[in-house]
């Protein structure tokens, strides 16, 4: 349905005037319909049977329905004019009463006049967009502005919609630009029989170059390995209770998330095997997930519920592998950390931590032992690891229970999260997308720099390659799929 959808927005994108509710629905103090086209005004006209108000200037207007002229409501309106506004056209913003009816038949009115229609999911920002008022990466942010439940996430999300990234994304660019520059010159170089530029120029433009590329590909490096904490930010910190079945994995995670009022939810598709839970730790934001027991299950459901257990596991940033402190049992031990062992041999690899659980049924010097057999049954591959990992004690069967636990991983959220010095710096990649033009094109200027003989027209080509990767993430080239993708999750009126 996308293509049609595409065809159709833009058939009726340029002329139609459009307007949507654009604060929730639900019974609220305001409710804000948003207008926005060419007929911004008439239309306002036609509803309040008035000259339009001066331009920005919030006026008190009675709305009515342009068939019967019977009173809807006492609103606000707000007039904006073309191109100073959120969507650069005419805008009109009616701010009426919040209950449903009002809504409905303000929105019932619009309908009414002609050439008015209902907004498509995120039409708004799409013009604002196609207008140049926002950027690919702004309007990003201001999707995950529109979707953030911690300050945190509010703050990452501010900056981007501000302009933070477009920006470092654009200083990249020039460097690029000004690379570019000297490789043409190379290539000129090359094509000059007459040899007008001396060999020892053209290896200075060459060496000029190289050091560019060098400062800018640390960049790149640095931005590509703060620990991903930019997607992070968005998507939380995704942490994972692991650990043989009846460990009691499924109890710490009500006990924590009681104890922070979670909302619990069940995984799309995967209700069955793993449960998820978001709540915030430190007001940081947190994905915790409960797992199916990881052993070696041998009836078909069973085997796919430890199947998608693991690909939780690979794709986690913290692994609390959760032990029965009360009773040893090698076989057990063994296969469930067999099934984490993939995932914490990775690169980059989950943090690991040891929760030692039932600690009502067990005296704290039982602990030691108890991480020796677990050291004991490890895979040798990941023993070390084991021995290494803090080992924190918990019984799930209260709130002081997991405090320890609770603690520990609101420690181990907030350094990922932790920002260097004073000053607030955005991170330059809060999406996968990001991350994989980044890395394209930190792969490519590296190219460049292993070869000092490579032909300047190569060198050029993957100048040129690089280029449209950095472009690709602020929206210079190929944005039609990005922005399908994006405006889906849009609401309506936004
Ligand atoms: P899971 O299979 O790892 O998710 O384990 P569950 O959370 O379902 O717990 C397995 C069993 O252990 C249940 O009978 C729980 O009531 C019990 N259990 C869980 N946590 C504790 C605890 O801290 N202390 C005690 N005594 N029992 C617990």
């Amino acid at each position: 349905t996308a293509a049609p959808r595409r065809a159709r927005l833009r058939a009726l994108r340029a002329e139609d005037t459009i307007y949507a509710l654009s604060s929730g629905r639900g019974v609220a103090g305001v409710a804000v319909v948003r207008v926005s086209g060419p007929l911004a005004a008439p239309a306002l006209e036609r509803l309040t049977g008035k000259k339009p108000p001066e331009v920005r200037r919030a006026s008190l207007r009675s709305l009515r329905a342009p068939g019967t002229g019977e009173l809807l409501d006492e609103a606000l309106v707000l007039r904006f004019e073309a191109p100073k506004s959120f969507t650069g056209e005419d805008v009109v913003e009616l701010h009426c009463h919040g209950g449903r009816a009002t809504v409905d038949g303000v929105l019932e009115a619009l309908d009414g006049v002609e050439g008015l229609r209902a907004a498509e999911r995120g039409e708004f920002t799409r013009r604002a967009y196609a207008a140049g008022k926002l950027g690919l990466t702004e309007v990003e942010g201001l999707a995950d502005l529109l979707m953030a439940t911690t300050p945190t996430q509010r703050r990452q999300a501010l900056a981007q919609a501000g302009g933070a990234l477009e920006k470092r994304y654009e200083s990249w660019r020039s460097t690029l630009r000004s690379c570019r520059a000297r490789a043409e010159a190379l290539v000129d170089f090359g094509d000059d029989v007459e040899g007008d530029l001396s060999a020892e120029e053209g290896s200075k433009a060459r060496t000029e170059m190289d050091s560019q590329l060098n400062a800018l590909i640390g960049e790149l490096r640095r931005a590509l390995t703060d620990g991903y904490r930019g997607e992070a930010i968005r998507e939380g910190v995704r942490v994972v209770l692991a650990g043989a079945p009846n460990a009691g994995k499924s109890s710490l995670l009500n006990a924590l998330a009681q104890r922070d009022a979670a909302i619990i939810s069940d995984v799309p598709g995967t209700t069955r095997d793993v449960l998820e839970v978001s709540l915030p730790l430190g007001g940081l934001p947190c994905v915790l997930f409960d797992t199916a027991g990881l052993r070696d299950a041998s009836d078909v459901i069973e085997r796919e519920g430890v199947r998608r257990a693991r690909n939780v596991v690979e794709g986690s940033h913290v692994v609390v592998f959760v032990v029965d402190a009360a009773k040893i049992d090698e076989g057990a031990d063994a296969a469930a950390l067999e099934a984490v062992g993939g995932a914490l041999s990775a690169d980059p690899r989950p943090e690991l931590v040891i929760c030692a659980n039932k600690m009502d049924l067990v005296e704290k010097d039982a602990l030691p032992r108890r991480r020796a057999a677990l050291v004991d049954a490890a895979p040798a591959a990941i023993a070390p690891l084991v021995a290494a990992a803090p080992l924190v004690a918990a019984t799930s069967l209260d709130e002081a229970g997991v405090a320890a636990l609770a603690a520990d991983l609101e420690a181990r959220v907030a350094a990922r999260f932790r920002e260097a010095g004073d000053e607030y710096e955005a991170p330059a990649i809060t999406r996968e997308r990001h991350r994989g033009h980044v890395e394209r094109c930190r792969a490519g200027l590296e190219r460049i720099l292993a070869d000092p003989y490579l032909e300047p027209e190569l060198v050029a080509e993957e100048l040129r390659a690089a280029t449209d990767d950095l472009g690709a993430v602020v929206g210079a080239v190929d944005t039609e799929a990005v922005l399908d993708v994006l405006f889906a999750d849009f609401c309506i009126g936004k």
